[in-house]
């Protein structure tokens, strides 16, 4: 584990977590600065730095919990709908380098919105993409 990993020392036990759950290969506590109440992190036990480099297994694991816990939140947080996030790169939004999900419980009226708008493409453009992707 790296030292310097803020995950791996909550793992631990060496920092402090509001912890929800655990199991063999995961572990699931709110995260510090909530964008909803309830809004949690799922992460493997193990070290990985992201989507790119975590193992199927791991992998696995972390989106099952992650399921749990969302489908949990609904009993008993009484949400709205919730969103599963993970953020790949800090092109992506991530600034904590241990694989993780966010767990973001939705509220009718609460203030979360899209950061930006999609625009429609053309057609031929998405058959470029698709062959391009089915070709990686
Ligand atoms: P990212 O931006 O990498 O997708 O998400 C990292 C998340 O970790 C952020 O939402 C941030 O609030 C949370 N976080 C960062 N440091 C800590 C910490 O020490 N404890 C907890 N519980 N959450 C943290
Ligand atoms: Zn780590």
């Amino acid at each position: 584990m790296p030292d310097d990993c803020i995950f791996c020392r909550i793992v631990a036990g060496e920092l402090p977590s509001a912890k929800l759950a655990e199991d063999e290969r995961t572990y699931s506590f709110l995260d510090i600065n909530p964008w909803t109440r309830g809004h949690a992190l799922v992460i493997p036990k193990a070290h990985s730095k992201n989507l790119y480099e975590i193992s199927d297994e791991d992998l696995a694991a972390t989106v099952t919990a992650a399921a749990r816990l969302a489908r949990d939140m609904r009993a008993k947080l009484a949400c709205d709908g919730v969103n599963l996030l993970n953020s790949c790169e800090p092109a992506a939004w991530q600034t904590v380098f241990h694989f993780h999900m966010h767990v973001i419980p939705r509220y009718d009226d609460d203030p979360l919105r899209l950061p930006g708008a999609p625009s429609q493409a053309e057609p031929a453009e998405l058959a470029a993409i698709a062959e391009e992707l089915t070709h990686a």
